[in-house]
């Protein structure tokens, strides 16, 4: 299959959001250490690149979250591989998501950790894709909202490919 990569956002774009979302997240949670969630595998350039920019000392975990497959819609049945280690009770968590689609992983993912009885629970979304939103899901720091096209680069794959592309990308088919 042929494909074609277009930039959407380029990665200059992408460092001024995300050392704007920094600051806000900085500010917020001035005084506290919040416990950071990042959902893999699409999260982890993102979250590398914030925490470096951030001036308040965090803990970091990750999920594993999988709904999609091989493909590039999602199939709705999300299963979390494996468990959170840390304990969310008490803390200030903030889950670190690569892009909001459906909504249903987000959405799966709060509600799990939610029943940890943490001290607090937001979410900090590099992208928003709103025209496929299933389930309303509120963000509390986001970079971009973005049109209904498939999107590879900057951690997000097609197929476990393009996630170390630096610029966030529409991938077409021809
Ligand atoms: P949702 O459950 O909100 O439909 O899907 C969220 C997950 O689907 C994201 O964390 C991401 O892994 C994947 N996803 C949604 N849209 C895209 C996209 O445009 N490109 C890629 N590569 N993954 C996407
Ligand atoms: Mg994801």
């Amino acid at each position: 299959m042929r494909v074609a990569l277009n930039i959407l956002i380029g990665r200059g774009e992408i460092q001024r959001a995300v050392a704007r979302l920094a600051a806000e997240i900085g500010r917020d949670y001035q005084g506290k250490a919040p416990l950071l969630v990042g959902v893999l595998k699409g999260s982890f350039v993102f979250l590398a690149d914030l925490v470096r920019l951030l001036d308040i000392p965090v803990e970091i975990e990750f999920v594993r979250l999988s709904s999609y497959g091989a493909g590039k819609k999602t199939s709705g049945k999300i299963r979390m591989v494996p468990g959170l280690s840390a304990p969310v009770r008490g803390r200030d968590v903030l889950v670190i998501e690569d892009i909001v689609d459906s909504g249903l992983t987000t959405t799966f993912l709060l509600d799990r950790l939610r029943r940890g009885k943490p001290a607090s629970l937001r979410l900090c979304a590099l992208l928003d894709k709103p025209s496929r939103r299933k389930v309303a899901v509120p963000i509390d720091y986001l970079g971009f909202t973005v049109p209904d096209k498939f999107l590879v680069g900057y951690g997000l794959d097609w197929d476990e490919g393009f996630r170390h592309l630096p610029d966030i990308c529409v991938l077409e088919e021809g």
